[in-house]
Order: structure tokens, then sequence, then C-alpha cells
């Protein structure tokens, strides 16, 4: 009896791509297996492609053949296919796409016909990967130990032969640079060794191994509070059930302790663990307390990885020597065996949102992948995301709090300062007196200090004062930002840049005024009134170089005193026992977004930046600077309590019907043709309308729009959006799926862009 498997092409699918059915001629079965990579006749070509599922039953009744089974490690193993297709169908992205994310990085497997067996059968290669494998000169003795220590003894006359000799015979076969550091032996000596065939060289396969090094001293044998341990005991022990564990635990509640050892529990176990952590560059501290805490078991993935390191380190986790993976989003796609728990720290954090083609989000990821492998999930946080919190409320979720700092410490005093009342100082203004009070305060007693301002630049508004003319990109309707270093006029959205114009370019005038701070400009005001302190200033401008998070972060938390002034790179996982007071220069920038999360991210934001006071033995204060000192997100700053302000939003979130009483779809349009898109939107909105008001598409509560996107023009493109409200149903993302194809037609060159986001984390 035949069987058939269904098989994702590895194409990078223009459209939202289907898996293929193919018969397994009987000369395969038994060797397609789910993970297999096979050949496949596709079109005119023969492809590369993966199994994805083995059916005893087609759907259909005609089938082409698979050629081939290349003889290749399984690209992945049953879960995790089952995980590709609940992403590609949650999403309404394609399957290769979401495979793409689970094979090894940077190899590009292309398809490579070989010459035929003598019998005239085809043979198939895949290419070579774009990172290789590192190699690296090893020696080794050809002789016994004895003897080689004996032939040092009489090599007196070439000490650094002889020395060579003994670290071999005393450690075994070595890397030439490592002989070379203990024994001062040249590659001359190493060769001089091989000429008299004592030694023999050849190369052999290493790692390259990411530097973590990080100035912190951490206690190894804390005694757990009795909050931290109950949290433990309700995670540790609750057999009876997987569902995910929501710990919410105010700023220095100590919740990383409570992940590293429920984590050792689930090593002592034999079981393996992923971390996740938002952004990893910029939490360097948490990757050092889980290599301190676990050594070389954990492995590091992430972006800023070079790509031979990423490849490395992913090799190595697949076969299985590490046991814990800390990584960013895509840690959640990391090939570990044995899964036994996932934690996702700050689970609130858009950045577990992918931005781009496949746009899945890593928590929810993770918690169907901790699902299909009997796993356990922490999502921990301070400010839990809405829906996270909304579902803990549901019983979804165990709610699990920490509701005090470590040793008691008090949370940090808050202070709002009414920027349209305030007294201010400075010729720019955004410092008020009491903010620049405390500030003085901090550095004379010999405390640190963090600003923070969510915008880079000097200044952001470029307006003439003669005629009002505004200076904005030529390709994205968004204002340029002045950075004076460089003297450029720089657009944050493409990264346009132009010579700072010294007359305005619409009337000629000379009254050219930069307006709207960034950390540029606060920089070097603050330079200027506090000239003795050091000030780390940390955000995408100065922060380019590979390592910089660390090595900055690093020097200013060994430094004595100093201000750290950053963007929200510096809101996340900080933990500096001497910063005593945080100012927050403008907390409006998120509030402003036409955004129904602008609420939410302010509140997390400002807690978290909030919260990165007073964690030492000294007690912390903050100042929040803002146009809007009555706003909800705002006011629930003063006390910091979060189930204040959550009741407050989830009681808006239900009026309004947004998530998570619903689910977004997003359907976004962009064309470089302004009429394209707009034609694009309107028939793409028409085809959901026509089918709501035939009554087939029950799942959708609600179409917004057509309208154009707040960023209505990016990069040269025309954007417009429309919005759905759905109960989340899988026929509304099968209709979506399906009608992708006739409304972008994959032949058209330079044809308008569709794209579907699902539980959209930015409406912009
Ligand atoms: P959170 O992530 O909840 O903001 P952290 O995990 O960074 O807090 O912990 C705050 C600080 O408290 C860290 O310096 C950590 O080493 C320390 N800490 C955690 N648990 C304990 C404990 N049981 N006893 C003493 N110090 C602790
Ligand atoms: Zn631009």
């Amino acid at each position: 009896m035949s069987s058939y498997a269904s098989v994702i092409i590895d194409i990078s699918a223009k459209g939202i791509d289907r898996p293929f059915e193919y018969e397994i001629p009987d000369a395969l079965a038994g060797r397609a297996k789910v993970g297999s990579t096979v050949v496949i006749p596709f079109g005119k070509t023969s492809r590369l492609g993966y199994v994805i599922d083995v059916l005893a039953e087609p759907s259909r009744s005609k089938h082409q053949t698979i050629t081939a089974v290349l003889d290749e490690p399984l690209a992945f193993d049953e879960t995790m296919a089952e995980l590709a297709i609940w992403t590609a169908e949650k999403y309404v992205c394609s399957v290769s796409d979401v495979l793409r994310l689970m094979l090894p990085p940077g190899r590009s497997r292309r398809l490579r016909q070989e010459n035929p067996t003598s019998d005239g059968a085809p043979r198939y290669s895949i290419s070579q990967p774009q990172v290789n494998t590192k190699k690296e000169r090893y020696a080794k003795l050809m002789v016994s130990a004895d003897a080689a220590r004996q032939a040092a003894l009489e090599l007196s006359r070439a000490p650094r032969q002889a020395a060579a000799l003994r670290a071999l015979a005393d450690d075994g076969p070595l890397p030439a640079h490592r002989i070379a550091a203990f024994a001062g032996a040249s590659s001359a000596t190493l060769r001089a060794l091989a000429g008299k065939g004592l030694v023999a060289l050849y190369m052999e396969d290493t790692y390259r191994e990411p530097d973590f090094t990080y100035p912190e001293e951490l206690p190894l044998d804390l005694q757990l509070t009795a909050e931290q341990r109950q949290a433990l005991t309700s995670i540790t022990e609750s057999n009876t059930s997987t569902s995910p564990f929501l710990l919410q635990g105010v700023t220095g509640s100590g919740k990383t302790e409570v992940y590293l050892r429920a984590i050792e529990q689930v090593l002592e176990r034999g079981q393996t663990a992923i971390a996740l952590v938002p952004e990893i560059a910029l939490t360097p501290q948490t990757v050092s307390r889980f290599r301190t805490r676990f050594g070389e078991r954990v492995a590091v993935l992430h972006s800023g990885l070079g790509l031979g390191e990423r490849y490395d380190q992913w090799r190595r986790i697949q076969d299985g020597s590490y046991s814990v993976v800390v990584g960013a989003r895509s840690a959640v796609w990391a090939p570990v065996d044995n899964l036994g728990l996932i934690v996702i720290d700050e689970e609130h954090e858009p950045s577990y949102k992918q931005d781009r083609t496949p746009r899945y989000h890593a928590r929810d990821v993770a918690i169907k992948r901790a699902e299909l492998s009997g796993a356990g999930v922490i999502l921990g946080s301070a400010t839990p995301s809405v829906e996270s919190r909304y579902r803990a409320d549901k019983k979804d979720y165990h709610l699990v709090r920490l509701t005090k700092r470590i040793e008691d410490r008090p949370m940090p005093a808050v202070e709002i300062v009414d920027m349209k009342s305030a007294e201010r100082v400075g010729e720019s203004g955004f410092f008020s007196t009491r903010l620049l009070d405390q500030l003085s305060e901090t550095i004379r007693r010999g405390d640190k200090a963090i600003l923070f301002l969510n915008r880079r630049g000097f200044a952001n508004f470029i307006i003439c004062r003669d005629c009002g003319h505004v200076i904005n990109c030529v390709r994205c309707n968004v204002s340029l930002t002045y950075h004076s270093r460089e003297r450029t006029l720089l657009c944050h959205h493409c990264g346009f840049t132009e010579p700072a114009p010294s007359l305005c370019p619409e009337c000629g005038g000379r009254s050219i005024g930069f307006f709207g701070a960034g950390t540029e400009r606060v920089e070097s005001e603050l330079k200027e009134l506090f000239p003795e302190t050091p000030v780390t200033r940390m955000d995408s401008d100065t922060t380019t170089a590979k390592d910089a998070h660390r090595t900055k972060l690093g020097s200013f938390r060994a430094q004595a005193g100093g201000i750290l002034l950053g963007t929200q790179m510096i809101a996340k996982g900080l933990d500096f026992p001497d910063v005593t007071f945080v100012g927050i220069i403008n907390a409006d920038t998120a509030l402003n977004l036409p955004d129904f999360r602008a609420g939410e991210r302010t509140f997390q934001l400002m807690m978290q930046v909030g919260g990165r006071a007073g964690r030492g033995t000294s007690p912390g204060s903050v100042i929040v600077q803002t146009y809007n000192p009555d706003n909800y997100a705002i006011q629930a700053l003063l006390t910091g309590d979060y189930d204040t302000f959550y009741e407050h939003e989830v009681t808006l979130r239900d009026a309004l019907d947004y998530p998570p009483f619903s689910e977004l779809i997003n359907i976004g349009v962009s064309a470089s043709d302004e009429d394209a898109a707009v034609s694009l939107v309107n028939r793409a909105a028409e085809m959901v309308r026509d089918k709501m008001e035939a009554g087939l598409l029950p799942g959708v509560k609600e179409l917004l729009g057509p309208a154009p996107a707040p960023l209505s023009r990016l990069k040269n493109r025309y954007r417009w959006h429309l919005l759905l409200k759905t109960d989340g149903d899988a026929a509304t993302k099968r209709f979506l799926r399906d009608a992708y194809s006739g409304l972008v037609p994959r032949e058209v060159r330079d044809a308008p862009a569709l794209t579907y986001d699902v539980d959209p984390m930015s409406l912009l």
C-alpha cells in the first residue's frame, strides 16, 4: 500500500504557500519521514523540500512521486513540524517561512545534481552553506607521552620544541595557538617537531564562542525570600497541569532567581530549558547570571552574534552540547530535545513580535511549543501585558506574585512634574527645576542617576520660523531629526540623510529653528551643567559597534557615580545597586502614538525605567516629566499599582472590543504608486465586505478602514491599511490565505505588497 507525504517546498514563498502532496515510492518507504529533506518534481524542475507529514490517506487522487530522499539528518521532529503548521495557520503565513526559522542559520540550501551513479540513478546534494565550520590547526604526538618527555630532555638546545613536547605529553592534542601561548612555540617550532616525526599537525573543527564577560559579583547561595519560595513551589510542584505561569513580580523582587531555580530542577531531571529575553544585546546582565549559574551548559542565540558564532551555537545546541538556551525572540525555535521549561522574561515586551514575515509572537509560539512538548512555561513581568493578565484572571494561566522587593527595600518614590506649568532650567527648557535639583543632589551624594528620553538625535523638528515650513524626509512623511555632531538631518525610518541647511529651503529665510530634544542634545546640556560628572549616552547612534551595549553598561556599572542617559535600550533588566535617581525627561513620546496600546506601553515603559532606582540599600526616587499629568497611565505611576492600571485598561479594551476581547488582523498594503495602493486596499476591503454581507465570515466582528496608515508614506512607498476585529476563528484566516494570490498576482513586476499581521504590535 502506498503512502503519501505532505511536502513544503524550500523556496522563499512570494505569496503564501501550502504543502504539496507526493506519493512515496515503495523504494523510499520508511526513509521519507517527517523532517526528511527530499527532492521532488515541481513544474519543470526539481526542488528541495521537507516532509512535514506522512499520510496514509491522500486528499487527492493524482500524485507526482518523490524523486529522492537526501542523506541528511532530520531537519526537525514531529513536534516542530506541528508547531510550524500551527504558526503558519495562526499568523496566516507560509510554512516554508516558518521552517526557515528552525533550520541552521546562514545556510543557503540549494539543490545540486551530481553525476549519476553507475546504474544511472540521479544523485543529489545540497550546496555549500554560507557559513562553514571553522577549522583550526592542531598538533598531536606521534610517539608515546613517555617517549615525548624523553625526547624533550634530549632537546635541551631547542627549549621551545622541548616545551611543546611536554605540553603535548601532559595535555594530549592541543590547538597550535595554545601551544604557542604556553610554550612560546611558533609554527616553525611545531613544523620542526613534525619533521622529526614526533608530532603531527592537522586541521580540526572548532567552535566560535561569543564573549559574555560582565563585571558583576554574583552570590551563588542566595536564601530565597518567602515569596520566592512560594512562587517556586507552586511552579515546580504543579505536575497536574501544564498551563503557563504568569510570574508577576515588582521590579527588584528577584524574578530571575525564580527562573534560575526552576531551570535547575528541570536540568536535574535531565531535561532542557529555553529562556527568552527581550533583546539580548541589551541584557548582558541576564546572560551573565545564567552563565554564572549554569556555566558551560548555556548557549546564547541572538542577532548581535556574528553569523559564524550563531551557526556554531546552533550546531552545538542541536547535537546536545547545551542544556539551556538563552536568547532573543528567535531562540524559541532552538533545536533542543527533551524540553522541560520555557521562561519568557519581560513577557509584555513588543520585541517578542517579529515585525517582518513571518509575523509571529514568540510568547504565543512558546506557549504552543511547550504544550506540544509537555513542557512548562513561566511568563515573567512587573507589568504583564493586558492579554496575559486577562488570561490569568480567567484561570487559563496560573498567577503567581512577588509583591515585595528583595529585603523589603522600598519601591522608589515617584513624582510627576507637569511641564505645562513647571519652572524650567537651561536654554532648551527640557529640564524642570525639580528634576535638576534631584539630579544634582544624587551627584552630590556620589550615587548614580539614569535619565531616560526615548528619542535620539539632537532635535526632531526643524521648522522655519518665518514661513512655518517643516523639513520632512523626501521618502517618508515624517520630520527629519537633526544630528549635531555630523551636522546632518536624518530620517529615523529609512536612513535618508542630508546636510543641515542654513537657510530655509522653502522661503530662503535665515530663522531655522531646532525643536524637540533628543539624547544628543540632552547629553551636551548635561556636560555643561555637570562638567565633572561622567555621562554615558546609550542610543542606537552610540552603540553601533559589536558588543557596545555590554561594554558600555559594564563600565557604567564599574565606575563610581555618573549619569546613564539613554533611549529605551536602557530600560530593560538593569540591576545597578547604586542608582538612586531616575529622571524621565518626556513620558509622552509613546502616549501620543495612534495605537490602542499607547497607554499600556507608556505605563510599562515608565514602570520599567523607574524600577531601576533604589535597587540597592539606599532608597530611590523617580521624576516623570509630562504634558499629560492627568492621563490614567501617567497617574498610575504615582502609586505604581499595576492592578489599578489594569482594571482601567481592561475596561477600555472591553468597551472598544480590542484585544484580549478580539483578535486583530491588520491588512497592510504598500506600493510605490499611490493609486495602486489605494486600488489594492479597496479590492481587499470589498472582498471582505462582500463575504461578510453574505454571512460567510461570522468570525469578523468589525471591519475598520481602508485608511492611510499613520506613517502614510515610508521609503517612497504609499501605505494603507484595513483592520479586522475577529474572534480569532480559523475560517477567517483560511479565507484570507486563499484570497492572497487573487489579490496579488505573482507575475506582475513591482506589484503592490500585501501583508497580513495577526496580533499586530504596532498599527503605524
Ligand atoms: P527583577 O528581575 O524581579 O527586577 P532581579 O532578579 O534583578 O529582580 O533581582 C534583584 C536583585 O536582588 C538582584 O541583584 C538579585 O541578585 C538579588 N536577589 C534576588 N533574590 C535574592 C535573595 N533571595 N536574596 C538576596 N538577594 C536576592
Ligand atoms: Zn525617510
